[in-house]
């Protein structure tokens, strides 16, 4: 019997089978997870719908997390199809290319807001409305970047956003508690996504990161899904308002993720 099953659970920020989420939702599915997916847009639908029916979702529906109302909508019908929910997992995040690409002390502030609003505010914006629907108890679980905690050359502004991300873990964490919901993020080392590739010399932050790393390599999205599947079900019932590094060790060592 796998960790996950009987559980029901969101998986948001699935673009393609490199995504981070779609690592996430092979493990759960394989952990006895029955899962629900989103999509941003119908043009996405195309790419997304095929993955969720691979791992048998039944509720695949639009959501752009950055309409209150479309926010509203997606989890009525979470509501309707499921009535409860044991977890959700949210993996998105956005930042306009050049508010990565320009020096971090040009930022605007349209730039700023856009960037804060889609990759941390609409982590609470999902679960103000998860936790109704978590009646038992549930886990909520984000996915951030050590670049939240340090200056890590080409991600300027996602850094800010990331760091932002992790505050709010630890307020969603606290306030959610006392109703037995968990709140917890992974910090994941590098990996090759659509996302990932908006980020400056990407390819020399990854060589420089499985370099630095105690495992002396990088980490895959199955890798992070394993992870993911543990700290959602009951073996992590002890834990929340963490952030986990899933990096191959490079956060403890001396090794530097920058950029020459
Ligand atoms: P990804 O496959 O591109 O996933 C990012 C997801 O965010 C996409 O599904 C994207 O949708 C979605 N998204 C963006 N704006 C949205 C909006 N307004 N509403 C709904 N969804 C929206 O890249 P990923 O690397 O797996 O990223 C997943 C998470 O992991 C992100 O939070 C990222 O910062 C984090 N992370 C990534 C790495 C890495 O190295 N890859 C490391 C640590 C943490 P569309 O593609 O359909 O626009």
């Amino acid at each position: 019997m796998g960790i996950l099953e009987g559980k029901k659970g969101l998986v948001l920020g699935l673009a393609n089978d490199k995504s981070i989420a779609w690592g996430v939702a092979q493990a759960c599915k394989r952990e006895g997870a029955e899962l629900g997916f989103n999509y941003l847009g119908e043009q996405l639908e195309k790419r997304v719908r095929p993955l969720a029916e691979k791992v048998d979702a039944k509720l695949i529906e639009s959501l752009d997390v950055s309409d209150d109302a479309q926010l509203d909508a997606f989890f009525a019908k979470v509501k309707e199809q499921w009535g409860e929910l044991d977890f959700m997992v949210h993996s998105i995040a956005f930042a306009n290319k050049d508010a990565l690409r320009n020096p971090f002390s040009h930022a605007t502030r349209a730039d700023f807001q856009l960037a804060l609003d889609i990759s941390a505010y609409s982590f609470i914006a999902c679960a103000q409305r998860a936790a109704p629907l978590m009646k038992e108890g549930g886990s909520m679980l984000t996915m951030t970047y050590l670049g939240a905690e340090r200056a890590v050359p080409g991600y300027g502004m996602m850094g800010v956003a990331k760091a932002a991300l992790e505050a709010s873990t630890r307020y969603l964490a606290q306030d959610l508690g006392t109703q037995g919901i968990r709140v917890n993020a992974i910090s994941a080392g590098p990996i090759r996504t659509l996302a990932a590739s908006a980020v400056g010399d990407f390819r020399k932050l990854m060589e420089k990161s499985a370099r630095g790393s105690m495992l002396g390599r990088n980490v895959s999205q199955n890798e992070v899904g394993n992870t993911t599947a543990y700290l959602l079900s009951d073996m992590a019932s002890g834990v929340s308002g963490e952030v986990h590094y899933v990096d191959a060790g490079f956060h403890v060592g001396a090794g530097d993720p920058g950029i020459e």
